[in-house]
């Protein structure tokens, strides 16, 4: 280690005695890379400080909100004029509207939206909306896929879930579990003989739009189509989760890329501008089912609050062609630098992209599910991860997660970059594998 992380070590140490882990999420946490997890202080830009003084170039960007970097002036804005006006009523306000109507604006499909707190929340609630509109109770979820920490769907799930190595999680009852049928991803086959044998039973097969919590491993073309048309002919719903690609990918999320027309669709991150905020949306016949209209419970205290939805709604009008250009262009030339030093050194990579996300599989072949991610190289990532950190560069702390690009990255931030690579590179061609116990 090059960096003295005083500061943070004993804030962890006082985390941890509180806290369990130290942290408020698990991806947080440092658990397969080891170390201890800078602690932030502030942030402007596409720069990060921790508690010992030492910037960060932060490819990581709050798991994918800061599309446009930190403390965006016109979000701040937004933010100290709305806290200034009250920060909850528990009573309508203007400004949910708007966001909603800019979701639809964005993704004419989606009829109606309501905006809850979490993506969590955002995909239990449409699962629980599918289970009610079609009075069924099966769902079928992917391999690898992570739709947030709903009971539910939390078999064989990406992100935490994956990095922790857990199968699924204790406290999700055997009933819940059964109704879950886990498919493996990017296989279309696998899709039309579970409906064949299911079909009658089975609400709503979700999705992420384009997963990137197994690590970013894209769709198939045509593979989002194909369960429209499955799901069609069997009367279910098509649930896609936009929550990570929605308004990062494209103006319009991966709905830009890829426009298929699903039941309904999840959002957070981005929408949140980075605070806690999160919708789900789909068609009015759909949504409709909700209360107070319909029958299917759905509610949330804070659910579009003021704050949270000023936020949303200044990152989501700062986010015009211009920052998704920048956002391409910017994942372009860090995925160029990357290829270059893993190359000079190397290391067997690949880097699959969706729009401007991607992530670094240390693997010979393309990896197209979450048995090809999880049989990847994990065991070099650590030290690459740990010569990057050491050299102030932020990036994901686990190779199942994706690397996030924001809007404002800078030269020197890139030269940053550059500087650090190669050693890093050097130090995932001469990790060896963990011996097995
Ligand atoms: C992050 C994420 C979620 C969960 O959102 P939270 O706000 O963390 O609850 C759900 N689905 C996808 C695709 C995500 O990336």
């Amino acid at each position: 280690m090059d960096r003295l992380l005083a500061a943070s070590e004993r804030l962890f140490a006082e985390a941890c005695a509180v806290i369990p882990g130290g942290v408020n999420s698990p991806a947080r946490a440092f658990a397969s890379v080891g170390g201890t997890p800078p602690f932030i202080t502030e942030a402007q830009g596409c720069w990060l400080t921790d508690a010992d003084g030492h910037r960060y170039v932060d490819l990581v960007c709050s798991w994918g909100p800061m599309i446009l970097g930190h403390a965006h002036p016109k979000v701040v804005e937004a933010v100290r004029t709305a806290a200034g006006a009250g920060l909850s009523f528990g009573a309508p306000t203007r400004t949910e509207t708007d966001l909603a109507a800019e979701i639809i604006r964005r993704v004419p499909v989606v009829g109606k939206v309501r905006l809850v707190n979490s993506g969590t929340e955002a995909t239990m609630s449409a699962l629980r909306l599918a289970r009610g509109f079609t009075g069924r109770a099966k769902v079928v979820k992917f391999s690898g896929c992570y739709h947030g920490h709903v009971d539910a769907l939390l078999a064989d799930a990406g992100s935490g879930v994956a990095t922790l190595a857990l199968p699924s999680s204790p406290g999700v009852t055997g009933a819940t579990a059964a109704d879950t049928i886990v498919l493996p991803y990017n296989d279309v086959a696998a899709v039309r003989a579970a409906f064949a044998e299911l079909g009658d039973q089975i609400a709503a097969v979700i999705t992420e739009a384009s997963p990137g919590n197994m690590g970013v491993v894209p769709p198939e073309p045509g593979f989002n189509a194909a369960l429209r048309e499955i799901t069609a002919e069997h009367g279910a719903l098509l649930i896609i989760d936009e929550v990570m690609t929605g308004f990062r990918v494209t103006e319009s999320g991966w709905y830009g890329v890829d426009p298929v027309d699903a039941d309904l669709f999840t959002f957070g991150k981005v929408i949140s501008g980075g605070l806690p905020a999160a919708a789900f949306g789909g068609r009015a016949e759909v949504m409709d089912r909700l209360a107070p209209l319909g029958p299917v419970y759905q509610a949330g205290t804070l659910s579009g609050n003021p704050v949270a939805v000023a936020a949303g709604l200044a990152t989501l009008r700062a986010a015009d062609a211009e920052v998704y250009g920048a956002l391409d262009k910017n994942a372009d030339r860090l995925t160029a630098l990357l290829t270059e030093a893993l190359t000079d050194a190397g290391v067997a990579h690949q880097i699959p992209r969706a729009g401007n996300m991607f992530s670094v599989f240390f693997a010979e072949e393309p990896v197209t599910d979450f048995a090809a991610a999880r049989a990847s190289d994990t065991w070099r990532f650590p030290p690459f991860f740990h010569a990057l950190l050491d050299a102030g560069v932020y990036l994901p702390c686990s190779a199942f997660e994706a690397w996030f690009v924001s809007a404002a990255l800078s030269d020197d931030a890139f030269e940053r970059i550059a500087a650090a690579l190669p050693r890093a590179a050097e130090a995932a061609r001469d990790a060896t594998p963990e011996p097995k116990t």
